[in-house]
């Protein structure tokens, strides 16, 4: 990989395969230097002096420490390279390696970040915007149905040396989706500068969440305390119901939206379609703060339908709706 940023001398990757899989190391090395560029620009400088990909015949499947990944054999037979697979284990590199996770709850430092990072490079490659919403959308639905099968407990509870219940899919689905849902929150800017801030300030040291979320609040420059207790500090996700009124005079809708105590507090996204052959659909952003929301949205017709959080942003359970009469 060329010198970029404040990297002043090339990269040198390499590529370790079976016989059998030797014409497979070109497409590897390609991907491989592609993702370092575009963490490069986003993480800052790759830490270390080289890259290898190694193939292995064995279990753990993927790993990545320092300035090596090993990716199982299997992947290197696949006709159609794993780009997420090998996007997650370079991203240790800096989020796990570089970056060595401490304390309770440490392995989402490493292991959520290594998983979005992946997820936002995957969509970035593709091109495709929507490749990040529909991966964020089934990581949720994995959380949601593995952590109802096996049990789960908070990120924050979590210890690599006591697995407890669907530990992966609240380290990996659930934990990434926390970080889509603190961008979201704090916006692309802010976001992107506390991870750069972060691989800064920690480069070849030891953090806890406790310093991410530090850091965090002054990237926003507002207090999100609140954001990590109930994200990390929690159990489970969103659980919404949510009915609508159309107004007699037809110029508004009134939308009440309840959840469980303790209520999450988050910005959600509302679609709303109008009657009528049109179909007109409005886009509106509301405020869940106390469980029991509800607000008048201008609307230029009667309204036929409501959907909640379109994008898929939000670590939550499909909304029910109470039909109001409407
Ligand atoms: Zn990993």
């Amino acid at each position: 990989v060329a010198p970029a940023g404040e990297r002043t001398a090339p990269l040198p990757l390499s590529c370790y395969t079976f016989p059998a899989h030797r014409d497979r190391a070109a497409a590897f090395l390609r991907e491989a230097a592609a993702i370092i560029r575009y963490y490069e620009r986003l993480f800052g400088p790759y830490p270390y002096e080289k890259l290898a990909v190694v193939e292995i015949p064995l279990f753990p499947g993927g790993y990545g420490t320092t300035s090596f990944v090993m990716l199982i054999d299997e992947s290197f037979a696949e006709r159609r390279l794993d780009r997420e697979f090998l996007a997650h284990e370079i991203a240790h590199q800096w989020w796990g390696n570089s970056v060595f996770p401490q304390g309770l709850g440490a392995a989402w430092l490493s292991e959520a970040f290594a998983n979005y990072s992946a997820w936002i490079y995957g969509a970035a490659a593709g091109g495709n915007p929507r490749v990040l919403t529909r991966r964020v959308a089934r990581a949720a639905a994995v959380f949601f149905k593995e952590a109802a099968a096996e049990g789960e407990e908070a990120i924050l509870e979590t210890d690599v040396y006591r697995p407890v219940g669907a530990r992966d899919a609240v380290l990996y689905e659930k934990g990434a989706v926390v970080l889509h849902m603190l961008r979201r929150e704090m916006g692309d800017a802010a976001f992107f500068r506390l991870l750069r801030e972060f691989a800064d300030r920690h480069r070849h040291g030891k953090a806890a969440i406790a310093d991410f979320q530090r850091l965090a609040g002054e990237a926003a420059g507002r207090d999100l305390d609140w954001f990590f207790a109930q994200w990390l500090g929690r159990t489970g996700g969103m659980a919404l119901t949510y009915s609508f009124r159309n107004a007699p005079e037809g110029n508004r809708v009134r939308l009440r939206v309840s959840q469980p105590a303790p209520a999450y507090r988050a910005d959600v996204g509302v679609l709303v379609e109008l009657e009528g052959s049109a179909g007109e659909v409005r886009e509106h952003r509301i405020r869940l703060r106390t469980g029991q929301d509800e607000v008048d949205l201008p609307v230029a017709g009667r309204v036929r339908s409501v959907v909640l959080d379109p994008d898929g942003d939000l670590l939550m359970k499909p909304p029910r709706w109470l039909d109001e009469g409407a």
